[in-house]
């Protein structure tokens, strides 16, 4: 039985994707979703200057716009969940996306994770995004429905 599903999204199109496959199967089992973003602030600062020595007055303002952006897109899939009367609920974390994916997964017992092939990366010759990638090689029981792009 499927009552609870993880949704993580980082806004881009494959993962739209993802998350109107998951509303459709939610409605099918009844289930719950819980979207998560997860704000990487390694990507955007930690792979030129460590993110921890940087100034407070410089991460500050960046990570209010991530923050800003990740609640817009959460929002417009929690608007999905609530137009096919599904119950959603949006977390927004800061950290590692594939740690604090299995970590939330852990946290509320899902039964299912649900997640894009690809995201918002432009390499697009990769099979797989390293998100994804990490979420289903780490240590879990929880299963994975990856969406193609
Ligand atoms: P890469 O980031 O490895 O260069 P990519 O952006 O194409 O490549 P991923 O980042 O692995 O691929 O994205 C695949 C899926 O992982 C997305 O469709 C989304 O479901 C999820 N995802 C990616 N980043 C995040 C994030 N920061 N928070 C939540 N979910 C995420
Ligand atoms: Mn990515």
């Amino acid at each position: 039985m499927i009552s609870k599903i993880l949704l993580p999204t980082d806004g881009s199109k494959t993962a739209l994707k993802a998350a109107k496959y998951a509303v459709d199967l939610a409605k099918k089992f009844k289930a719950s979703i819980i979207i998560l973003s997860v704000i990487d602030q390694g990507a955007m600062i930690g792979q030129t200057v460590p993110a921890r020595k940087t100034a407070r007055h410089i991460i500050e303002p960046i990570e209010d716009y991530l923050k800003e952006a990740a609640e817009g897109f959460a929002g417009i899939i929690k608007k999905v969940c609530d137009e096919d009367r599904v119950k959603s609920e949006t977390v927004i974390v800061k950290g590692h996306p594939v740690e604090e994916i299995l970590k939330m997964a852990g946290r509320v017992k899902a039964d299912l994770i649900i997640m894009g092939s690809h995201g918002r990366s432009a390499l697009a010759a990769a099979i797989l995004g390293s998100v994804t990638y990490g979420v289903i090689h780490k240590e879990s029981k929880i299963p994975v429905l990856i969406v193609r792009k």
